[in-house]
């Protein structure tokens, strides 16, 4: 039998845990958008902290079994520890036998005197804590980080902890790489182990534009220099599958996100000549 979720060791259960900390983890999206369709559905998504004490998925693991709450609170115990410096340090009470009833005098408010108490728990001081408030310095921000938009990032924490940001444009006639190496560089340079660059989208005034981390493009760039000076490898490479890739066939995600390319910019195969471009860098 495959072991539970609440029979494995602690360290592992924090592992799991840890891929569910954002604040829209619930929502089975990617957070980095590749698409206009994806990027439309995680713009359009913003929860009240009403809608996420319900839905996230630390609730719904703390309502499952004792286990697993005890795992849920000490792993958001642990978060808002990390990040007490950005919201504050929130000790909250632990409920013990003997203390409940002074713990619950304090938080009644007269009528709820006589009742069980109803402490703050730490995944719903997590929840508050990063709803609607950018997740590395705590600033109210609705905005979300253009490369992981499953969290709220204010406009000078995004470059800070995602990198500076380069455009799709700027990838091509600034530093001379054509899209089918930046979307397939394991195609166009076989067995390096060449992973396809991160990249997002971003509404710019009504213009959908696309977005790569600079520190990966000039790592790329100087790689093509080094291994492939004379552009060789890249030209039998757009023989091969085209500029964006569009003769790819195959059932994988990104071919999917090739061909949309396709779509979405119809006019780019015959207006742009990455061959032409300069490199500058
Ligand atoms: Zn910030």
């Amino acid at each position: 039998m495959a072991p539970s979720l609440d029979s494995l060791p602690a360290d592992v259960q924090y592992l799991v845990l840890s891929y569910l900390s954002k604040i829209l983890s619930g929502y089975a999206l990617d957070g980095v958008p590749r698409t206009g369709n994806m990027l439309e559905q995680l713009v359009q998504l913003a929860p009240s902290t009403g809608q996420l004490m319900k839905t996230h998925p630390y609730q719904n693991l703390a309502a499952t079994c004792k286990q697993l709450r005890v795992a849920v609170e000490g792993y958001c115990r642990h978060l808002l520890d990390r990040h007490k410096d950005i919201i504050g340090e929130r000790r909250i009470p632990e409920l013990e036998r003997d203390n409940w009833e002074s713990l619950a005098s304090k938080n009644a408010f007269g009528k709820r005197k006589n009742t069980k108490v109803r402490r703050e728990t730490y995944r719903n001081a997590w929840i508050r804590a990063t709803n609607e408030h950018c997740v590395w310095c705590g600033k109210r921000s609705k905005r979300k980080a253009v490369f992981d938009m499953l969290v709220f990032c204010c406009h000078q924490c995004d470059e800070r902890a995602y990198g500076k940001k380069t455009t799709k444009t700027a990838a091509i006639q600034i530093y001379g790489l054509a899209p089918i190496i930046w979307l397939r560089p394991d195609l166009v340079y076989e067995g390096y182990g060449l992973l396809p660059l991160k990249r997002a989208m971003k509404n710019v005034s009504g213009v959908l534009a696309t977005y790569l981390l600079q520190k990966e493009v000039v790592t790329l760039a100087n790689f093509v220099r080094e291994h492939d000076p004379d552009k060789r490898k890249v030209r039998s490479a757009v023989k091969k599958y085209g500029k964006l890739g569009q003769k790819i066939h195959g059932n994988g995600d990104d071919t999917e996100f090739i061909l949309f390319w396709d779509v979405l910019l119809p006019g780019y195969l015959s207006e742009t000549d990455y061959e032409s471009s300069n490199v500058s860098e």
